[in-house]
């Protein structure tokens, strides 16, 4: 198992993961008090990396998919030739837009 997992976190936690989701780092950490800053970042490292990033060359979207749940299609376009990892342009472009 990776090591990162044995950091303190609650990605297995369903309820506080829905939270996660929808608040912001502030918000979630006023809510539950009793979680660390630590355990929040290690959780989110966690969260990030589960998912896959990709970009359709078609469309040009950009959109992210569970690991287990692997899709070889576009849901914008439904095209599956033309899906590329992200790069490291495609990486900043989106820390930019807050969206990484
Ligand atoms: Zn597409």
């Amino acid at each position: 198992m990776d090591t990162e997992f044995k950091k303190a976190n609650f990605i297995s936690d369903a309820e506080k993961m829905r939270d996660f989701k929808e608040l912001s780092k502030e918000e979630f950490l006023q809510s539950y008090s009793y979680l660390t800053e630590e355990e929040y970042d290690n959780t989110k490292e966690i969260y990030t990396k589960s998912f896959v990033k990709t970009r359709c060359n078609m469309c040009m979207a950009y959109f992210e998919y569970d690991e287990n749940n692997v899709v070889d299609t576009c849901p914008f376009c439904n095209t599956g030739e033309y899906l590329t990892d992200f790069t490291q342009s495609d990486i900043d472009f989106l820390k930019k837009k807050g969206l990484y």
